[in-house]
């Protein structure tokens, strides 16, 4: 196998044996063959689409296919299988929609080749083997580490943004520009592109079109469950049976809340799905009580230790210990194989799960934090910070935010958190905030020092907080009094970055280290292009921020 689309890849430039994330072999190369069919869903669909022929099925395949091959969702070699002989039925539609809508223009289809003919392998054994034929290792050896690093950052955008796509999906809000891009992309990339200015020009454009993917998902979570507000959030348990929910899906949390209501068991947001406290349409459920323990990496130890049933809605998924197998489940795209998967939003089996276990003999102490300051929430306040800033008692703004990750490295953001002077304000978002969450940070003014934002699903939040701050100020977001210190896990972290890129943000700073599949030269012209530079250390960085 080879696979290097995280920032924990062994050794820095990519797994071998098997992933760090504990992707076997297998698993990886079905994962790289589904890659491959998507890619020839795409051959066709953008050609009928260009021709007025479209089909949703085809579209929603294609951003769930991409979705499942992120870092942490998927490890299942059987359902990973599966989705690949469905990819097959799909390319065959989206032929016969090409084929007929060029039949209606009186020419002949072109014959594609590729992607668009290649047919998986009876059995599974057969299919691992052809498989690792279709991965980047090949494409590394025949065009070159810069031009494959390239074409693997483009695909790892489109990952991350598939995954956006598919929870705006999931909540009714879909733009058919949005599956018309990804189709173009993904068949540009079908034709193995070497153009390196072609390249980063559509590196900009997937960052441009997953500005609108994250104005969709803001869309349509907050159409759903309403504008988030600053709220107060319990984090110690409460005595009684529980349920613990971890990864992106409202509307998965949002049904748990309903099917849960008047059973007496509580529920817990885990890691990304802190943000869910914020919202209106989900706070009022009484019975969503807290949240419990920190970001995805430590769940092994915490899911260990928590006296209740787990559900595991989009990534961020580890293997499970033996010690909580039984009660762990997954829904959407999650993943792993011998763990129970909630298909259709009844969640009687983790209801059950959570009854039967100990659940919480005692309340734990009153700690709380303080999440959802969303752009509706901080534009409110918009006219204090302005003035704090313009009366001095406000000097710079840090946007502290990104992935969180098992490295020691990632100690940084810890460091960087607690030396931000005081009359500064910390933005944050996504799992990282994890490393400074639950430290005081105390007010400015009555403006509270800490402002969470959300989960990276809430990236689009930052953006319109920063062109506030820029609109309010009369100037460009570069201008302001405002530095981006990164940090990045896996393929949804990309399509920010590159989102933040297309937007000509400059001099942000990325940790805790830079991806492997941007070589030197493309890391040069990225460092010509936006000045973005590693992290160094916090001391260092906080006087380069603040001269
Ligand atoms: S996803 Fe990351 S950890 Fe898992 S195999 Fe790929 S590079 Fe390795
Ligand atoms: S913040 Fe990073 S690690 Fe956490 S869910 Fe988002 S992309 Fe994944």
């Amino acid at each position: 196998m080879f696979c290097f689309q995280c920032e924990q890849t062994a050794k820095g430039t990519g797994c071998t044996v098997r992933g760090v994330c504990g992707k076997d072999a297998e698993t990886a190369a079905l994962q790289d063959a589904l890659t491959h069919v998507t890619k020839g869903i795409s051959m066709y669909a953008h050609r009928a689409r260009a021709l007025g022929a479209a089909e949703r099925t085809v579209d929603v395949f294609v951003i769930e296919a991409l979705f499942t091959t992120v870092t942490n969702v998927n490890f299942d070699p059987e359902r990973v299988a599966d989705l690949i002989r469905r990819g097959v039925e799909v390319r065959d539609r989206a032929r016969r929609l090409y084929e007929d809508a060029r039949a209606k223009v009186t020419r002949e289809p072109e014959a594609l080749r590729g992607p668009a003919v290649w047919q998986p392998a009876p059995k599974l054994e057969e299919l691992v083997v052809q498989a690792a034929e279709v991965g980047v290792e090949q494409r590394r050896g025949r065009l070159g580490e810069d031009v494959a690093g390239l074409q693997e950052l483009i695909l790892y955008g489109l990952k991350g943004m598939a995954a956006y796509a598919d929870h705006a999906q999931i909540l009714g809000q879909e733009d058919d520009a949005v599956y018309a891009f990804f189709h173009e992309a993904l068949d540009f990339l079908a034709g193995e592109p070497m153009d390196v200015d072609a390249l980063v020009a559509m590196v900009l454009r997937v960052g441009e079109v997953n500005l609108r993917v994250m104005e969709l998902l803001d869309a349509a979570n907050t159409g759903a469950y309403g504008h988030p507000v600053p709220t107060a959030v319990r984090i110690e348990p409460v005595k009684g049976k529980a349920i613990l929910v971890s990864g992106h899906d409202l509307k998965d949390l949002d049904e748990l809340l309903k099917q849960t209501e008047g059973t007496g068991v509580n529920v817990y947001t885990h890691g990304e799905m802190l943000p869910a406290h914020g919202y209106p349409g989900l706070k009022e459920h009484a019975h969503l009580v807290g949240n419990y323990g920190g970001a995805w990496q430590d769940q092994r130890k915490e899911f260990d230790a928590f006296p209740g049933a787990i559900l595991m809605t989009t990534n961020c998924i580890q293997q499970p210990k033996d010690s909580y197998k039984a009660r762990i489940f997954t829904s959407g795209l999650v993943a792993w194989p011998g763990v129970t998967h909630i298909a259709d939003r009844d969640f009687s089996p983790v209801i059950e799960a959570a009854q039967a276990a100990d659940g919480f003999a005692d309340d734990g102490p009153d700690r709380t934090i303080t999440v959802g300051f969303g752009h509706e929430a901080v534009k409110g306040v918009a006219g204090a910070v302005v003035e704090a800033v313009k009366s001095g008692a406000i000097k710079h703004f840090f946007l502290i935010g990104g992935c969180d990750g098992a490295k020691p490295g990632r100690n940084y953001y810890t460091e960087l958190a607690e030396a931000v002077p005081d009359d500064c304000v910390i933005l944050t978002l996504a799992c990282g905030k994890y490393r400074f969450n639950k430290l005081e940070f105390g007010d400015i003014g009555g403006i509270p020092r800490l402002l969470d934002v959300g989960q990276c699903n809430d990236a689009y939040s930052a953006i319109q907080i920063a062109l506030a701050l820029a609109k309010a100020f009369g100037c460009g977001v570069n201008e302001l009094p405002l530095s981006l210190i990164l940090s990045w896990y896996e393929q949804k972290a990309v399509c920010i970055l590159l989102t933040l890129l297309h937007l000509g943000i400059r001099n942000m700073r990325l940790g805790p280290t830079l991806p492997a599949f941007v070589t030197p030269p493309v890391l040069d012209v990225l460092v010509r292009q936006f000045d973005i530079q590693p992290i160094s250390t916090p001391e260092a960085d906080l006087a380069a921020s603040l001269a």
